[in-house]
Order: structure tokens, then sequence, then C-alpha cells
């Protein structure tokens, strides 16, 4: 609660209560309290005789001042860095040198991948190399991360969007008390006040809204992977690895075994160069078979919009945008998918776009490198036969 009543000071006087837009203020034995109606508008501030209603964000605004540094928080599994950890770095050393500041990885379990992180762009990296950190606990995790940024108060802290993010990184916001913007597809710094932009789509994507954190830090952050790029790869960089001893958490869960999701290697969308993409245009399941013969003929897999996703023919590991996965392939080709807000933000970071639509109107050309108007049953076989005779040569 950033708004909250000094019982001591409050001699249950009712002033504030009908001063209050929201009734969001209760009498309780004498003493007023705020429930969790209250929108923080500020208006019972002054309404207070006794000087009883404070105001903590203007004491967090001055504590944030003593903030500084950008960090990525990088996941790994088995070992592996997560490749959102070196997309997170390329947005993070941007950030942090527009803020003039440095730029840090925290890394939880051992890895020996730890140095990769200082060149792809860390100045540092808070390292906890110990057994009990290799898979993610929830609660070890939480707790190490409050104490280290405690310790240490970055700015900010970005971390990816995905399983291990998803988990753990809305208890370190809480615990701090701080906000959290999930899903940010844009990142930049207000250059009058150096606040984080945190920008995601909202309101089912109608949207691009942009959201700040003014007072409390550090402002985080998290990334789907595959939205922000890498940034340079400089194999002689030196940084500094700051060993941090590992927590003494009493565990309350117990990990029994780990079971890899086969479906999700079978498909591997996020990491394929090529993806041929099909949306209602289609017309069937039917219509998807072509797709997987152009894309094997290219070296790619099969995408869909989620109206394809939705009648049902293709699965929903298949789905790129918003509910689905966020792809950057080199070449992404878009058949019979219109270009609806939620797609887009799955695969405008592509490389190279084709769109084959019949509607020459189709938001789909707007990002488009390339776009082919015309039916995709006539195309999509023309194009299938041109690389057929093109192998053959
Ligand atoms: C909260 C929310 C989340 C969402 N998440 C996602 C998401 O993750 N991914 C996603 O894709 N959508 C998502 N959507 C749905 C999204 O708004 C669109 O409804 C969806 O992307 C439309 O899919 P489509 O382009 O395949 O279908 P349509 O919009 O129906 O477009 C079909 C296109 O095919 C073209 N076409 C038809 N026949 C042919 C032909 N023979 N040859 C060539 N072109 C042809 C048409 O001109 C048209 O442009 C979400 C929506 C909401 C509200
Ligand atoms: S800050 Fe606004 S909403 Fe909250 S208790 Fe005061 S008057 Fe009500
Ligand atoms: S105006 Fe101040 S003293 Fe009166 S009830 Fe509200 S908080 Fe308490």
């Amino acid at each position: 609660m950033l708004i909250r009543i000094d019982t001591e000071k409050c001699t249950g006087c009712r002033n504030c209560i009908n001063v209050c837009p929201f009734a969001a203020i209760i009498i309780k034995d004498e003493k007023a309290f705020i429930t969790e109606a209250c929108s923080l508008c500020g208006a019972c501030i002054e309404s207070c005789p006794e000087r009883a209603i404070i105001d903590e964000r203007e004491r967090d605004a001055e504590k944030s001042k003593d903030f500084k540094g950008v960090w990525i928080f990088a996941e790994q599994s088995r070992g592996k860095i997560a490749s959102v950890a070196f997309e997170l770095l390329g947005v993070g050393k941007r950030l942090a040198q527009e803020l003039n500041s440095e730029l840090c990885a925290v890394l939880f379990g051992p890895s020996e991948e730890v140095e990769e992180l200082i060149k792809w762009g860390a100045d540092k990296v808070y390292y906890v190399n110990s057994q009990d950190y290799a898979a993610l606990d929830d609660e070890l995790y939480a707790k190490t991360l409050v104490s280290l940024i405690e310790q240490y108060k970055p700015e900010i802290l970005l971390a990816g969007a995905t399983a291990i993010g998803r988990s753990f990184i809305p208890r370190v916001a809480a615990r701090l008390r701080v906000g959290l913007t999930a899903d940010c597809t844009g990142l930049e710094i207000d250059k009058e006040t150096g606040n984080l932009l945190q920008i995601r789509p909202a309101f089912g994507g109608n949207i691009m809204a942009t959201i700040i954190s003014p007072t409390s830090r550090p402002q985080i952050a998290t990334v789907r992977p595959r939205v922000m790029k890498r940034g340079e790869y400089i194999a002689d960089k030196r940084g500094e690895i700051i060993n941090i001893p590992p927590l003494s958490v009493k565990k309350r869960v117990k990990i029994l075994d780990r079971v890899e999701d086969t479906s999700f290697c079978k498909v591997n969308l996020q990491d394929a160069k090529v993806i041929v993409s099909g949306g209602r245009g289609l017309g069937s399941a039917e219509g998807f078979k072509m797709l997987w013969e152009l894309a094997s003929l290219l070296g790619g897999t099969v995408g869909a919009s989620r109206a394809a996703v939705d009648e049902g023919w293709i699965p929903y590991s298949h789905q790129v945008g918003q509910t689905g996965k966020t792809v950057c392939p080199r070449l992404y080709i878009a058949c019979g998918i219109s270009g609806a807000v939620q797609h887009l933000v799955g695969m405008q970071s592509s490389e190279i776009i084709v769109a084959i639509n019949k509607d020459p109107n189709a938001p789909i050309f707007n990002v488009a490198t390339y776009g082919i108007v015309g039916d995709l049953k006539v195309i999509i076989p023309l194009m299938i036969k041109k690389l057929k005779e093109g192998a053959g040569q």
C-alpha cells in the first residue's frame, strides 16, 4: 500500500471518509484504514487535520535516487544459458548506455557459459555457483534475487517472460513492493526523467501501452524470447564475476524429476530459420499439407495464426503471436494471414517477411518485405514447383 494511515496519529475524526471518491477508507475501532479499493489518487491526504495519511511514494521517490545500473536475470537449464538472456543483454546494454550506468547479469546455478554473459555485454555477473540452484526453486531464487537487489540496488531488472521468469519474478516484485510489467515488446529510457518506458500491447492487443514506475525501484520488466535482438559479441571483452554464496533456505518444495516437453522439440518454432505460416485463408487442415511441403523444401517448419489453430487445423504449439510463440526467423512466409496486431507482435521482427494474400489491403502487407497479391492455392504450388526445379538442377 503506497498510501497508508499512521494509526498512532489517527483520531478517527472521519474527515477523510467523504473525501475519498472510491469509498476506500473505512473506520475500525475508531481508526481509519485504507482498503484495496484505493486508486492512489491522493485526494484524502490534505483532508486529515492530524497529518495521519502518509503518501509513501514521496519517500520512495527520494529513495529511488540510490538505485543505479541495469540488471538482467540470466536463466539457465542444465547449465546452458537461455538465449533470452543474451537478447536481454542486447537491450540492457542500450539502456545502460543511455543511463550512463553499468550492465550486470545475475546467474543462478552452475554453468560453463558464465563468461559468455560478459562477451555478450555484461560488465559484471553476480554468480551463485551452487548445485542447489541448478533447477528452478521459486522461493530460493526469489529470496536470493531480493537479497541481491537490496544489497546492490539496481535501477532496472529485466528477465525473460519464460516459464522460469514468469514463475518467480512476480514474487520478487511482490516482496520488494514494486511494479512489474510483463511481456514488454519495447523498452526505452525517458530522456527527461530517466524512467524506463515499458511498452506492451494492452486491451487484447488493440493499443500499445507505455507503462512507467516513476517512484519505485527497481523497475522490473519481463520480455519474451525472440522479441529483442542480441547485441554485439566481443570475444576478448573482460568483466567481473562476483561469486555470491548460496542462501540456506528451508525448502518447502522438493524436485523429484524433470521431464522434457518433446512436443515442443518437434515444432521448435523459436529456433527455426524459416517459418511458413498459415491462416484462415488456407481454408482447411488439408491446406497445411502444401505448407509442410514448402517448409521442408526451405529447411524450415510450419507456424499458424490463432484462427487456423482455433479451427482445429493445426495444434496450438504452432501458434505464432501474442498468445502463441514469438519468433524471429530469417524468413517468415505468411500465407492467408490478414495481419491482426496480435499476430504481428509475434513475428514482425523476422528478417524477411513474405506475405501471400488475395486482399491487397490486408494489414500484413504493412510489415511485409515482399507482398504477393493473389490466391495462395495458385501461388504456393508454383513456389513448390520452382523450388523442386531448382533442387533438380
Ligand atoms: C487476446 C487475443 C489474443 C490473440 N492472440 C493471437 C495470436 O497469438 N496469434 C494470432 O495469430 N492471432 C491472435 N489473436 C487473433 C487475431 O486477432 C486474429 O483474429 C487472427 O490472427 C486472424 O487470423 P487469420 O489472419 O488467419 O484470419 P483472418 O483475419 O480471417 O484472415 C484471413 C486472411 O486470408 C486471406 N485469404 C483468404 N483466402 C485466401 C486465398 N485463397 N489466398 C490468399 N489469401 C486468402 C484473407 O484475405 C484474409 O486476409 C488474438 C486475439 C485476441 C483478442
Ligand atoms: S488515495 Fe484516493 S482512493 Fe486512496 S484512500 Fe485516499 S482518496 Fe481514497
Ligand atoms: S482524517 Fe485523519 S484523523 Fe481523521 S479519520 Fe481520517 S486519517 Fe484519521
